[in-house]
């Protein structure tokens, strides 16, 4: 049993299916075949995500990618009026002096690159957010976890909220339109690396033979011989990578969402808490300490996160069932909850309505995403935390990396050269501001 088809790409989160998408808008006329262990799109760290986006990044590298990816959801919503659930609520950085001044060079490369932010002081975010606290002269608690002041906000008006699962299958029905292909249901087990030139000789390939990857075993499903692999699997990626010798630069990490039910009348205006956004909602609100960070939901619900980079181990070769790691309600009592309740009171006595856990994929070196080309086998991962704000972009780019362009056009016709994103010639900024 077996499959021939032109291209191969593991992976229906928003790196693959976004990779597919512009494959077969590009090269129509090649066979494009998607493969994922699940049974629907999009359920692996894609439907896990906090479903945020913001063009707010101190590298170049990640304003271009993300800034770029948002223009086309914003373009996919409003003039393919397919509804991905896009809203620009912002994000509002809470911050000290030091912290604001440390912000300075970045915030001013920002500005440069024509990335819009917006400077509140305290007395304007006290007007914006009454019931925020700013000081802790006398507070015991806040003194032992050394809790900073705030004494200003940073805001970034062309961020928000999306719904991945709604981009995702924008991107899968698309691609199903064109005449793609998917195979779900399905696991790799292997790259199956095979000569460049086949001589029929037994053991091949043999050192002395050029190689390449020629496609992928699966589970149940026999092989799938493809010209062009192209691997978007995520966390997982190293599984693959590894028993033929590359390597990706990836680690997993566990992260945890907590969902608050909101309890009384403090929460229900800091959620429609105005003068951000046309919405009058609150934006997403990352706070001075341990990057805890909170977003509005609906009415009565907001999701809090960590920053929880410290005494957390890093996973090489995660579980495939996502499910083995299970947000731990300690956690968010213990660590979160006391920094949350110490700017905003108002989250005091709010249950946990349901918490759930899933992985970052880390790119070790420079926390910014990567993509690569390599005998027959074209690799996108290490988004670091932030790859659906940063998913068309690199669907373009691996795209124009199996057509073997040196240049990518990305939406917006920016141009971004390929090969300053892979390996062998890497020449992306370590990103400073990750969440
Ligand atoms: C808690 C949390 C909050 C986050 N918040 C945000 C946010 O607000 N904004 C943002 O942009 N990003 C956020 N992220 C990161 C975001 O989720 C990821 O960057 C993004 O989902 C990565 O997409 P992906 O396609 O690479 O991976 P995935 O969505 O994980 O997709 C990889 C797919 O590959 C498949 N696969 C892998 N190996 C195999 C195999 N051998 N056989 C078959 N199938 C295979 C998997 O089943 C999976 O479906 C968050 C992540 C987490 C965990």
């Amino acid at each position: 049993m077996g499959t021939e088809t032109d291209v191969v790409v593991i992976g229906t989160g928003i790196m693959g299916m976004a990779s597919a998408y512009h494959l077969k808008r590009n090269n129509p006329q090649k066979r494009v075949l998607v493969v994922d262990r699940h049974g629907a799109p999009g359920q692996g760290n894609t439907g896990r995500s906090n479903a945020m986006f913001r063009n707010t990044f101190s590298s170049r590298d990640n304003q271009i990618l993300s800034d770029s990816s948002i223009d086309f959801y914003i373009h996919v919503q409003d003039e393919l009026k397919a509804d991905v659930g896009l809203q620009k609520i912002g994000y509002l950085w809470l911050m000290d002096e030091a912290q604001l001044s440390r912000s300075g060079p970045y915030l001013e490369r920002m500005e440069r690159s024509g990335i819009e932010t917006v400077r509140h002081d305290r007395r304007e975010l006290k007007r914006l957010l009454p019931n925020l606290v700013t000081e802790f002269s006398s507070d015991a608690e806040a003194a032992l976890m050394n809790l900073p002041s705030v004494d200003g906000g940073i805001f970034g008006p062309k961020c928000g909220r999306l719904d991945p699962d709604k981009l995702v299958r924008f991107y899968a029905r698309e691609f199903l339109a064109m005449g793609g292909q998917l195979m779900l249901n399905t696991e790799v087990t292997a790259l199956i690396v095979g000569p460049s030139k086949r001589l029929g000789i037994e053991g091949e390939p043999f050192v002395w033979q050029d190689s390449k990857v020629e496609g992928v075993a699966t589970a149940g499903s026999g092989e799938v011989r493809a010209e062009t692999v192209v691997l978007a699997g995520g966390a997982w990626e190293n599984e693959l990578l590894e028993p033929i010798g590359m390597e990706s630069h990836v680690k997993a990490k566990k992260r945890q969402i907590f969902s608050i039910q909101s309890k009384g009348e403090g929460l229900d205006a800091l959620f429609h808490a105005k003068g951000f956004n046309p919405l009058g909602l609150l934006p997403l609100v990352i706070l001075p300490k341990s990057g805890v960070h909170f977003k509005p939901v609906s009415e009565g619900n907001f999701w809090v996160a960590c920053e929880d980079q410290v005494n957390r181990p890093y996973i090489d070769l995660p579980e495939h069932d996502l499910e083995r790691y299970q947000a731990e309600r300690k956690y968010y009592d213990r660590s979160v909850y006391p920094i949350l309740t110490s700017y905003f009171p108002d989250f005091k006595g709010s249950p946990v309505r349901s918490m759930w856990a899933g992985l970052y994929s880390y790119n070790t070196i420079d926390s910014t995403p990567f993509a690569f080309k390599k005998d027959g086998l074209v690799v996108v991962g290490g988004d670091s935390g932030s790859g659906i704000m940063k998913g068309d972009a690199l669907g373009r780019i691996v795209d124009a990396l199996y057509r073997d362009e040196e240049e990518a056009t990305l939406f917006g016709d920016v141009p971004y050269r390929t090969a300053k994103i892979g390996f062998e010639k890497r020449d992306v900024e370590r990103e400073e501001w990750v969440i």
